[in-house]
């Protein structure tokens, strides 16, 4: 049953504000997109108050570059909507405008209240768990500060004064880096459990620690992920994976007990303390964050592919010792694995079909590339997803299994040319991974004259 949400936050009377004047920050408009600096001022003008909030100023504070800058106003969505030709509301849970301007969309976000000043159920819901349906509440500058999450996404830069407004002492932790919830941490992380994935990918991303009170509530609370939507949950874990900090989250994720709620599989694939399992995951998390540095593309199809590799493995080897399954061949039972292990997955994290897809054509790949003879290697190499699958036997082989130097053939494969790649073939052993090709003799059938006499047909035609 859904009730309303009680007194949640401090008392607005405890809130102090901090403004840091314009010569004692680092934060020049230089540095802050045009599109955003073009809203604020709209809105300004329009009469609203607006400011630069979240990543935006953390990010230039740390002299980072930020990821994209998010706008606070305390015009409402329809307000925002009427004075923006580019403007689209979206969201019901929380609702937000995104604006946008040449090829740049900003998010601007009302100022939010706590729901002891909601009156309608239409503004805000809370499930049994504590945990927000709906947080539309409109509410002040210093009501919005104390409904964010951590004091160092609480800061708001003004381009009116060229100022920034703390009010949960943000600055103070951004200087002892620290990740520190507003309010209570339990209660805020039941309101929003992926606040606790935020926790962790902030401490990663920048390198900072968790506040001890804001860590501890975590473990025993990971399991209220299991009540956000396996969409939402996609979304967060593409930015937990693919923002550049992969290996640092995915420890922090195991650390807190967080993983196990996300990948129940590959948890505990990891559990079982299987060696190459945990050495594949954390050479596909080095590799991510690798290629993330060096600005080349990385699929969501290919981190799936690793994480639910051991969980795909152990479901192998466990139908493959079934008695009878004895004689049908891996293709067919590593499918029938695949589509188990996925199925499993789903309830946790969706896996939209684009990335399932190549996902498995990067599994079934892994079975057809030790078949090299013959014309095999030069039909595999013109997949659509051979340069994936061929990453992930390097990957596998880094992490220690021995595939008969099966990376090495191909990458020796894709260099050479015509004639280098026939006698690569050549001089591949019967044994190294399959066996040549059986030459398919064409049985004659009886009445083969007659056919090529009526080849010209339109039943012939056809086949
Ligand atoms: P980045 O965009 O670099 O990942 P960010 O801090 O800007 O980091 P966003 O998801 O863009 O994160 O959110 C913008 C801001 O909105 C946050 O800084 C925070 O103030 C607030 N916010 C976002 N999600 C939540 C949440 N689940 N609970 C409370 N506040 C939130
Ligand atoms: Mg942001």
């Amino acid at each position: 049953m859904l009730k309303r949400l009680f007194n949640l936050i401090p008392n607005r009377a405890t809130v102090k504000r901090q403004v840091i004047q314009r010569e004692h920050h680092n934060i020049s408009r230089k540095n802050i997109s045009s599109a955003a600096i073009r809203i604020m001022k709209v809105l300004h003008e329009a009469g609203f108050e607006a400011y630069l909030v979240g990543g935006g100023v953390r990010d230039l504070l740390l002299n980072g570059h930020p990821k994209d800058f998010d706008i606070a106003t305390e015009a409402t969505p329809e307000e925002v909507k009427g004075l923006f030709r580019g403007a689209r509301i979206i969201g019901r849970r929380f609702r937000i405008v995104h604006v946008r301007i040449g090829r740049e969309v900003i998010e601007v976000t009302t100022f939010r209240a706590s729901h002891t000043e909601a009156n309608h159920a239409k503004e805000a819901q809370q499930s049994d768990h504590g945990m927000l349906l709906r947080d539309n509440v409109y509410g002040s500058l210093e009501t919005d500060a104390l409904r964010r999450d951590f004091t160092i996404n609480a800061l708001y830069y003004t381009t009116q004064g060229f100022e920034i407004h703390d009010f949960a002492e943000g600055t103070k932790d951004i200087k002892r880096r620290l990740i520190r919830m507003i309010g209570d941490p339990a209660t805020r992380y039941q309101e929003d459990p992926v606040r606790m994935l935020r926790a962790v990918r902030f401490a990663a991303k920048l390198g900072f620690k968790i506040d001890a009170k804001t860590a501890k509530p975590i473990p025993g609370l990971a399991h209220l992920l299991r009540n956000i939507s396996e969409a939402r949950l996609f979304e967060e874990v593409l930015k937990l994976l693919m923002a550049g900090s992969a290996t640092a989250t995915f420890q922090l994720l195991q650390d807190y007990g967080l993983l196990e709620h996300l990948f129940p599989a590959t948890a505990s694939s990891l559990s079982s303390g299987d060696p190459l399992a945990a050495e594949l995951i954390h050479q596909a998390m080095i590799n991510t964050d690798k290629r993330i540095r060096s600005n080349k593309r990385v699929t969501p199809a290919f981190i799936y592919a690793a994480l639910l590799w051991p969980p795909l493995c152990q479901e192998l080897d466990k139908i493959k010792s079934q008695k009878h399954n004895q004689k049908v061949p891996d293709t067919v039972l590593q499918q029938q694995a695949a589509q188990t292990v996925i199925r499993q997955q789903l309830p946790h994290t969706s896996i939209p079909k684009r990335f399932q897809i190549p996902m498995r054509e990067i599994w079934d790949l892994q079975l057809r590339l030790p078949n090299r003879h013959g014309k095999r290697a030069s039909g595999t190499i013109e997949h659509a997803r051979f340069r994936a699958a061929y990453d992930f036997v390097l990957l596998r082989e880094q992490a220690g299994e021995d595939l008969n130097g099966l990376g090495d053939w191909w990458t020796r494969y894709q260099d050479a040319n015509e004639k280098g790649r026939l006698d690569l073939v050549e001089a591949l052993e019967p044994s190294s991974g399959d066996k040549k090709p059986k030459r398919r003799r064409r049985r004659r059938k009886p009445n083969a004259q007659q056919n090529t006499a009526n080849n010209s047909s339109p039943g012939n035609q056809e086949q």
